[in-house]
């Protein structure tokens, strides 16, 4: 496994773009201390656990169906070979703390071998047991 430096520097500026230090944003999420409590907490937190090859917090908030369909090794693999460069949040419907679904519309930054990307997604979200998961992205 290579190093994850910025876990172990919890007042570096957090890699989702909140100019927040990590610890004041998605680390407590992903480090299990706090349970995020919107769908966009959820998205940016794992945005940010790509940039800091945290897999077991990606595979912990992926819903089960699509837990079936991969594997940690294969999350791990596709987050180390982006360098990842920015995250933006183009919209949200529902995802708040009242509800169960949500939806967050987002563009990822990434390098992959040299080349330049911009991921845009349109992810749904639901909560189960009170906890929100990333179910899959709309085609
Ligand atoms: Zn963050």
């Amino acid at each position: 496994m290579p190093p994850k430096p910025l876990l172990s520097a919890p007042d570096t500026l957090c890699p989702c773009g909140t100019q927040k230090p990590l610890r004041d944003c998605c680390l407590p999420f992903i480090n299990g201390s706090n349970n995020p409590l919107t769908a966009e907490q959820l998205m940016r937190s794992r945005y940010s656990a790509h940039a800091l090859l945290a897999i077991d917090y990606l595979w912990d908030t992926w819903s089960p169906e699509q837990r079936l369909r991969s594997s940690k090794d294969d999350i791990l693999a596709w987050a180390e070979s982006c360098d990842w460069l920015g995250l933006q949040i183009l919209g949200t419907q529902q995802g708040g703390t009242n509800d169960d679904t949500g939806i967050v519309e987002f563009i990822a930054l990434f390098r992959q071998q040299g080349k330049m990307h911009q991921h845009h997604e349109v992810s749904q979200f639901k909560k189960i047991l009170g906890k929100w998961l990333y179910v899959d992205h709309q085609t």
